[in-house]
Formats: structure tokens, sequence, C-alpha cells
């Protein structure tokens, strides 16, 4: 039943990785000058490495794992078209990418063109290009599973041996009840070259169904069994520390204050433009990210004020300070989360979970759910959070009552020797 572990000697550690996006890079230069980097590993979208070079040499010199994404998925829909992606050696300015742009001779000058930029920004992985799949059936799975190879081959023959290669996996949540599709898309993917297996799963992040992590947790198990180590991409709050204490993967990956979750359905359509992202403030303890104004509305209001106030003197200084420098604070603050959860032994993580964290935050929705805010809405929409918090804390409890053995997650390969160490 529920309380028999495999013996284990090794402490894995939870890696925590940044993907930098095109303003992330502003919030790691500060960290980097006030010597409080918490990041070993890092994610530069290739489309803006080229101005991010200086921040990406000094990282790479003190021993941070650079990770180059491609953004070939982006490139098959709308968004890549309207974006700096586009103007990439590997793009097509006209028109989005089809599977055989990534086949045969197209497909072998594609993997060289990325080869020869993943040397020259000296990355220490690529993600290797692949797309969005809808099911198992999708022809891009076989595409780019080759395109990975196509890749490895392309590296090797620059002499860049030492650069690995990541595969993500980027596909819907909904079809993975489908074991048939699981075992479709598994069997594809042991082909691949050995680096990390990322997963980018659509319709789930922060605030997804308790169901859907429950979905996102057996389906990494069941993929545990390729034997590569598994990286939540797009994931954040209670449901990536679900994710890494439920041993399904050992390594969460995240932006600063965004991409704490995915939906595809965001590509499908030209950006609106505009002052880009709304701002927005991490309350760890209501496991949520609250618009300026509502972090404003609750900072207000004596009692309110403490649920969400940032109390670590390392990170802010009082409530402005948490506002003004969000993206810092939400880095520092997720951080400090996986940490906490990283350095307990992984068979007391779940335990960790299940007994304090989770049950913590559903105390402190219930809490802010009882304030009485002129915003109907917002009441409303604490009410349905403390609701889904019952709910993932009542699904995680039947799923480790459902398993004799929690799995211990793998930790992510690095090419940096001193990243082994630090997670
Ligand atoms: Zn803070």
């Amino acid at each position: 039943m529920s309380n028999v572990y495999p013996l284990h000697r090794e402490h894995n550690l939870i890696s925590h990785i940044l993907r930098v996006g095109h303003t992330g890079h502003r919030v790691f230069e500060d960290l980097s000058a006030a010597g409080q980097m918490p990041f070993r590993r890092a994610v530069f979208d290739a489309s803006h490495s080229q101005r991010q070079h200086d921040l990406i040499a000094a990282l790479a010199s003190s021993g941070v794992e650079i990770v180059l994404d491609t953004k070939s998925a982006e490139l098959a829909y709308e968004i890549g078209m309207h974006s700096r992606a586009r103007d990439l050696p590997w793009a097509l300015s006209e028109r989005i990418q089809r599977p055989d742009d990534w086949t045969g001779v197209p497909g072998r000058a594609r993997a060289e063109q990325i080869a020869e930029f993943a040397q020259v920004i000296k990355a220490d992985a690529v993600l290797a290009p692949t797309h969005f799949i809808d099911s198992a059936r999708s022809p891009w799975l076989a595409t780019d599973v080759m395109a990975a190879r196509l890749l490895r081959d392309a590296l090797d023959a620059l002499g860049s041996k030492d650069i690995r290669v990541d595969y993500c996996l980027t596909a819907p949540i909904s079809p993975l009840r489908d074991q048939a599709q699981i075992d479709l898309v598994a069997r594809a993917i042991a082909d691949t070259p050995d680096g990390n297996l990322w997963l980018r799963l659509s319709g789930f992040g922060m605030t997804g169904s308790a169901a859907a992590l429950r979905r996102y947790i057996e389906f990494a198990w069941r993929l545990a069994s390729l034997g590569k180590p598994i990286i939540a991409d797009n994931v954040g709050g209670n449901a990536a520390l679900s994710l890494a204490g439920f041993g399904a993967v050992g390594g969460i990956c995240q932006g600063a204050a965004e991409r704490d979750s995915f939906n595809v359905s965001s590509w499908r359509s030209r950006p609106t433009g505009g002052r880009g992202p709304q701002k927005r403030i991490y309350a760890p303890a209501l496991d949520l990210f609250l618009p300026k104004k509502t972090a404003e509305t609750f900072l207000d209001r004596r009692y309110a004020r403490t649920l969400i106030l940032c109390k670590d003197q390392s990170c802010c200084r009082d409530a402005e300070d948490m506002i003004v420098n969000a993206k810092r604070h939400a880095i520092i603050q997720s951080n400090q989360q996986i940490s906490n959860l990283s350095r307990r032994p992984p068979l007391k993580r779940v335990d960790f979970l299940l007994t304090e964290a989770l049950p913590e935050t559903g105390r402190t929705l219930r809490k802010a759910r009882r304030i009485k805010f002129e915003d109907e809405k917002l009441t409303a929409r604490l009410q349905a959070l403390a609701d889904r918090s019952e709910r993932m804390l009542h699904v995680l409890e039947d799923l480790h009552s459902s398993v004799e053995i929690t799995p211990i997650p793998k930790t992510p390969i690095s090419t940096v020797k001193k990243v082994e160490q630090a997670g």
C-alpha cells in the first residue's frame, strides 16, 4: 500500500530551470549582479539570443547551462509568423512550416543551420526542433524524431559532440487518457538522442484541473521506463511541486512571472499587440498570480495584506518593491518553493505536499475567500480556487494510496559539470 517505498541512497535534487524569453534577461542580469542567481540552467529563445548574447556569455562562464530553444514549434503556427522567430535561418518568411520542411534535404539543411547556430552561441544543449502533435498519429511525430537524429548528426559533424540534444514533447493533455496513444508516443520517443525529455502539455499548468494533474503524473510515470530524465516545461505553483514531489519529473521549467501554463490555442492567432502582457504578482500562499490591480486591492487591506505580502527580506523590502520588481519576486519565491521541496529526501516529498504544503494553501485560500472584497468576481474566483485546491489534495491522496511505490525521478542530465552538483 501507500507506505511501501524503495530503498535509495541518492538525494535527487529537483532542477529548476528558467525560460528567459524576450524580457527575462533584465531580471536575470540584476540577480546576477546582486549575486542572487538561483539558477544553474536557463533556456534562451534562438530568436532573442543574439540580443541576449552578453548575458549568455556571462552565465555560461559562471557555470550556468545554456539550453537553446529553436522556436520550431511556433513556426508551424500563426504566432511564429508574427514574431522574431520568422527571421531565424531555419524559418520560412512566407508561410507556416509543414512536416516536409523538416524531412529529406530541407530537413538536413535546417538541422545543419541549427547546429551552426548552437555552436556560435556556445549552447550546452539544444531542444530538438519538435512540433505540437495533436495525437500520436500526427505526421509531426515521426518527422520530429527524425529531425532530432539529424540534429545530433549535424552537431557531431561540426565537432560539437558535447552539445546535448534534448527532446521536447508538445502535446495536448486530453488524449493522454488513451493507453494506445501513450504507447505509440513512448515508442517513438524511445528512438531519440540521449538527452532529457521535456514535456510541454497543452491545457495544463498552474491553474489546471486536479484530474489533469493526475493524468500528467501517470503519463510521466509511464514515460519513465524510457530511462530519460523528464522536465516539466511551462508549469508553476503547486501543480509543478506536485509533479516533482510525486516523482513524475526531475526538473521544472518556467518563465519569470510567465510561462507557468501552456495552451497551444494561443499560437493559433496573431498576437494582438498593444502593451504586452499585464503585470502579474506571485502570491505563493494562494498558489496564484494576481493581476497588479488585484494585488494592490489585497495590499490595501490590513488582513488581506498579510496573506500575500512577501516577508522575505532578501527578496522584497516592502509591498511596493514586490509590485515594482514582480518578476524578480516571482523567480526568487518559486525557486525557494522548489528548493524547499528538493532538500527533502525524495521519499518524504509526497508526505510534505499532502500534509503541509497543499493543506496550507487550502487554508489560506479559505481565509482569503472570507474577506469582503467589493469585487464579486474576485470572491468567486477565490472560492473556485479553494474548491480546486481541495480537489487537488483529494486526487493526490487517492493517487498516493493507489500505488505501492512512488517513483524517484531522474535528475536531468547536464553537460556542465558544476550543474550536476547544484541541481
Ligand atoms: Zn518577494
